[in-house]
């Protein structure tokens, strides 16, 4: 085999020319238009041929909260991959997962991590990747009437990004949803201000796929980043999805040795073997984060 870059994927590791996947056929299952967004990139990389399948995924839990979410979002995505596997009859699935909530480490940030994975049951192996923006446009506001929405409208992008409106109180019916012009907007809003038991209607931005450009451009990203990973191979026994499976904290201070709590290592590793190689990413830390030289 021939360790070099693959032509199209900076950083990956390419062994060979032929790729395992060239030419085979993989299924996303997709209800919100994703194909575009994960497709190409990994057709580009690697040759396989990405079809979209129609499956109802919304059974596994909805981003509007009409059905909850019951797994992770790796258990999730895994179980959309599979329901488009059997329904194409193809063994090898794509999907993708989002999770939009605050920033656990940010104040008043809004997070976006957008999952994609590739699970090949003929080979027995689940590959994944994530990106995550601070990028997304997600926010949520009550009125009684459209004309009090004007900077929330300009600060959700309207009508790019489409809306949801539902009664605030008392009624849980009607929700409109995928809402994309000021007039669908004003009578979505007067129904359920009349229908919500304090006169208010909610309205927040729709954040499936097809209705949010803002989560596209990072499911777009994350599709990338599983393309460098099923481009790398294990050098041990070749099958896709090297990558990195650990990160090793612990840099020295390089004026006084102090560990700093930064990465020092990663651990690359295979999704079929147990083959593992360290990187050296760092070898010291600069004295200015040290706690004993710049306390
Ligand atoms: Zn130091
Ligand atoms: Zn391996």
């Amino acid at each position: 085999m021939i360790d070099i870059e693959h032509p199209s994927v900076p950083g990956s590791r390419w062994l060979g020319l032929e790729h395992p996947y060239a030419g085979r056929v993989a299924v996303l299952a997709t209800k919100h238009g994703k194909l575009p967004l994960i497709g190409p990139p990994i057709e580009r990389a690697i040759g396989l041929v990405v079809r979209d399948v129609d499956v109802d995924t919304d059974v596994l839990g909805t981003f509007t909260g009409d059905i909850p979410r019951m797994a992770t979002p790796l258990k999730t995505a895994i179980a959309k991959a599979r329901m488009g596997m059997k329904a194409a009859g193809v063994d090898i699935g794509l999907a993708s997962e989002g999770s939009i909530a605050p920033d656990p480490t940010v104040p008043f940030i809004v997070s976006d991590r957008e999952l994609v994975v590739l699970v090949d049951d003929s080979a027995g192996i689940v590959v994944w990747e994530s990106y995550s923006s601070w990028e997304i446009l997600a926010a949520t506001t009550t009125t009684n009437t459209v004309e009090r929405l004007e900077s929330f409208l300009e600060r959700v992008d309207f009508p790019n990004h489409k809306l949801i409106v539902r009664p605030n109180s008392g009624a849980v019916h009607p929700v409109y949803k995928g809402i994309d012009s000021v007039d669908k907007l004003a009578i979505a809003l007067s129904e359920c201000v009349t229908v919500s038991a304090d006169g208010l209607g909610v309205v927040e931005t729709d954040l499936r796929a097809h209705m949010c450009p803002s989560r596209r451009s990072v499911i777009a990203k994350a599709a990338e980043s599983l393309a460098v990973r099923l481009a790398s191979r294990c050098p041990a026994c070749g099958v896709p999805g090297w990558g990195r499976v650990d990160v090793i904290f612990g840099l020295a201070c390089v004026s006084c040795g102090t560990r700093v709590d930064r990465p020092r290592a990663e651990i690359d590793g295979c999704v079929a073997c147990d083959h593992k190689e360290t990187r050296i990413v760092a070898t010291g830390a600069d004295p200015g984060e040290c706690p004993v030289c710049n306390p």
